[in-house]
């Protein structure tokens, strides 16, 4: 069991997740090819040591365990779990300068883009 960062993290910068994950294995892409990966950042499953930390940081709620994982995001798990196949290719990126929190109304937008509902 562990923790899949969803397409619900899509664009976002803001990455207060990094600041609480105590091992460092919230990570983007930084490979040269990146079709198939989208913008967005990953957790790495085998790394993960499941203390959930991180689930509250995120502004967008994007932040699941895999059993509470809407089958909707059931491709997210596949892609979260495909980056120790290319291991090489993420690393831990870098803090931004400036964080925007975005608001309810914008949470509750970026669900439905998904067609997340509830
Ligand atoms: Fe890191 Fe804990 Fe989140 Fe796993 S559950 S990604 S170890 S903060």
């Amino acid at each position: 069991m562990t923790w899949v960062i969803t397409r619900l993290c899509r664009d976002c910068l803001d990455m207060t997740c990094l600041e609480v994950c105590p091992v460092n294995c919230i990570l983007e892409f930084v490979g040269d090819t990146p079709g198939g990966w989208p913008n967005q950042l990953y957790i790495a499953p085998d790394e993960c040591i499941d203390c959930g930390a991180c689930e509250p940081e995120c502004p967008w709620a994007a932040i699941f365990k895999d059993e509470d994982l809407p089958a909707l995001f059931s491709d997210d798990a596949v892609l979260n779990a495909r980056v120790m196949q290319s291991r090489g290719d993420f690393d831990v990126p870098q803090q931004p300068e400036t964080r925007r929190i975005p608001s309810a109304q914008e949470v509750e937008g970026n669900r439905k883009k998904w067609m997340l509902e509830g």
